[in-house]
């Protein structure tokens, strides 16, 4: 476990542990661990929480929100005595890797306590999950795929549920599970606590789906963007080409990570690509992405946390929600496909209070979704020239007020040219969708224009 995102003036603001309504075997867990201050999320979260609220939390990944749900959780697990065969918890999480990351935090604050819980992911054996099942865990932390293959096979019951968590909810509707969720939420008790994390607003389909899921929630915001980036220093640095992209990449990983780094790629085949640009430099290369097999995955990021130094290259899905301690650079390779995956992705480092760097290689055919996330995020990164791999572009030479370059839109004029000169049977080009309006932004001041200096 990292080091306390506690800082010393909140220490002077903030409750502690003890004062919260946990249970000594809880208090004593969180001593273990050197937790002695609760982050935001957790003072805020914690008492409505063990109240039994329905609670809707947009946070982030980095800021305690495991906690957050975990501990109120296992405070009612231990008060009020349940059906010893049938589970009495649930969490709900999009991808293996941030269950097993879940299951071992549940672990070590259940620690003094008899509470046990099990995991539910695909890509184990089904049959040894079901044995598992049988023996009566308390808690059980799933993937939605498997878990409603468990509940059609009778292997889950969920008949007795009294807490559910989804956690990471935007990002597991984005990943298309929202059926998935429905059907397990519709098969617990209505009776049930529902805890419902997500690190944006989310769209309209997370809006429905906690209208669906949850009574009258109460909404607890914590998460700015400003809030919870003030650690990592955010950079942009034009490049030419895709050779240009991988020299400025060895020169990046050789002398600004001094731990750890995560290079993020948009597909699958430019992980793998990069994987062995960087194995041939003799790097500690790690790679994951969706095609690989699930031992594969497991295995990357066990050798990838223990080690002292290392690159990880990986797709969004993939690293979603990892927790690694002395991460502190993150290299966009190619440009996040929206605001949203962007922060998801600088979320890896500056975690727990830790500084980090971000880096985002933008070519000139990226510079426009780079400005929409600057726009969706109402900060100006900082621009960055390296000297030593130097390059023509330098970003557009003339740019609008939104930071794009002026002529990257047709004249209206030109339109009513194309229009005439356009042969019958051709057709006008499809529209292009709107870079996302910044009306589902998380923050809501503006003066983050001027990020943190931090290296050269
Ligand atoms: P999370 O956002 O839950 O992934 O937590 C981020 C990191 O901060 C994890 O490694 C936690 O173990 C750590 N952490 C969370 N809450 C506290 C706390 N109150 N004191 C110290 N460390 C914490």
């Amino acid at each position: 476990m990292p080091g306390n995102p506690a800082t010393t003036d909140r220490k002077e603001t903030c409750p502690l542990f003890s004062e919260f309504a946990l249970h000594e075997r809880l208090l004593k867990g969180l001593e273990a661990l050197s937790f002695e201050t609760p982050t935001p999320v957790q003072t805020a979260a914690i008492p409505p929480a063990i109240a039994g609220d329905d609670l809707h939390v947009i946070a982030q990944t980095g800021s305690g929100k495991t906690a957050a749900f975990v501990l109120p959780l296992l405070q009612r697990l231990i008060e009020a005595e349940g059906q010893p065969t049938a589970p009495r918890a649930l969490i709900l999480l999009p991808t293996r890797e941030l269950a097993r990351q879940i299951i071992s935090e549940v672990q070590l604050f259940a620690k003094f306590t008899f509470i046990k819980a099990e995991l539910i992911t695909g890509g184990e054996d089904f049959k040894v999950q079901s044995a598992k099942m049988r023996k009566g865990p308390d808690i059980i932390i799933a993937t939605p795929g498997r878990a409603l293959e468990h509940l059609a096979a009778n292997s889950l019951d969920l008949s007795a549920i009294e807490v559910l968590v989804l956690d990471e909810a935007d990002r597991m509707l984005d990943m298309g599970f929202t059926e998935d969720v429905m059907k397990l939420a519709n098969a617990c008790p209505a009776t049930r606590q529902t805890l419902l994390f997500s690190a944006t607003k989310g769209n309209a389909a997370l809006q429905r789906v906690v209208e669906q899921v949850q009574r009258t929630p109460r909404l607890l915001q914590l998460s700015t963007v400003r809030d919870d980036t003030p650690a990592i220093t955010q950079q942009v640095i034009p490049v030419d080409d895709q050779p240009h992209k991988e020299a400025l990449l060895k020169w990046l990983l050789t002398n600004q990570s001094e731990a750890k780094a995560i290079v993020f790629t948009n597909t699958r085949i430019m992980a793998d690509r990069l994987n062995g640009v960087l194995r041939a430099m003799d790097m500690r290369v790690y790679v994951l992405h969706g095609e690989k097999d699930q031992k594969d995955r497991k295995l990357a990021v066990e050798r990838f946390k223990q080690g002292g130094t290392g690159v990880l290259v990986a797709t969004d899905v993939a690293a979603r929600g990892l927790d690694i301690d002395e991460l502190d650079l993150v290299i966009n390779f190619d440009m996040p496909r929206s605001g949203d995956d962007y922060l998801h992705r600088i979320g890896r480092t500056g975690r727990a209070g830790a500084e980090g760097l971000a880096i985002s290689l933008v070519a000139p055919h990226e510079w426009n979704l780079m400005c929409s996330i600057e726009r969706y995020l109402r900060r100006q990164f900082e621009r960055r020239i390296v000297k030593e791999v130097p390059n023509s572009f330098k970003g557009p030479k003339k740019v609008k007020a939104s930071g794009k370059p002026v002529g990257s839109k047709k004249k209206k004029d030109d339109k009513k040219k194309d229009g005439k000169n356009r042969p019958k049977s051709a057709k006008p080009a499809a529209k292009r969708k709107p870079a996302r309006a910044p009306s589902g932004q998380v923050v809501t001041s503006s003066d983050g224009l001027a990020p943190p200096k931090r290296r050269s």
